[in-house]
Formats: C-alpha cells, sequence, structure tokens
C-alpha cells in the first residue's frame, strides 16, 4: 500500500534506485581489467554498494561507471592501485549522482 511504502524505512538499494545520474563523459573510471586478473580477492566487488564492478560469466572484472557514487572506496581497497588498475577523478564539473535520500 502506498502509505505503508510511504512511512517504511527504505533499503539501501531503494535509496540508491532514487538518486539521479547526469554524467557528460563516464571515463573518469578507467580500469585496466588485465591487472586485475592478477588480484585474487578483488575487494572492489564487496566495498562499492552501487556495485560498479562485476564478475562477468568468465570470471573478469567488468564496470559500470554510469552507476558511480563518486564515494572513492573501490581506489582505496584496490590491491593494484600501484600498477595503475583504476584510474579515477570526479565526473566534470556539475555532472555525476545528485543525492537525494542522503
Ligand atoms: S581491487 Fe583493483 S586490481 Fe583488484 S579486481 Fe578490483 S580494480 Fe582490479
Amino acid at each position: 500500500m502506498a502509505g505503508d511504502a510511504g512511512s517504511r524505512k527504505l533499503s539501501v538499494e531503494e535509496r540508491i534506485g532514487l538518486d539521479a545520474y547526469d554524467f557528460g563523459r563516464n571515463d573518469f573510471i578507467k580500469v585496466d581489467t588485465q591487472a586485475c586478473r592478477t588480484c585474487e580477492p578483488k575487494p572492489c566487488l564487496y566495498v562499492c554498494p552501487a556495485k560498479v564492478y562485476k564478475l562477468d560469466e568468465k570470471g573478469d572484472i567488468v564496470y559500470h561507471p554510469e552507476d558511480c557514487m563518486e564515494l572513492g572506496a573501490c581506489v582505496i581497497v584496490c590491491r593494484h592501485i600501484g600498477k595503475g588498475a583504476i584510474t579515477w577523478s570526479y565526473p566534470e564539473g556539475g555532472k555525476g549522482i545528485e543525492y537525494r535520500q542522503g
């Protein structure tokens, strides 16, 4: 019921779904997926609440910058950041995510 949904606590996924994204370009995250092949724990899969990083059917990293919430957590946990596995910067001015639920 709409009244119940309006008063209940939203899940993280529901809150993220309410955010708005406006990307002029989405290459503000670049991942060298070749470097990822030797990263055994792949912490980026677990630290990103927007699930930008996923495994494909072959077990290789694929990523979706268009879902990025600009936390930068993936850069902090990346096991091969020193090898340039992730190149990350904020989207160009005025672009990126607009938070609507905190
Ligand atoms: S943590 Fe870094 S090197 Fe490891 S899979 Fe993720 S992006 Fe690749």
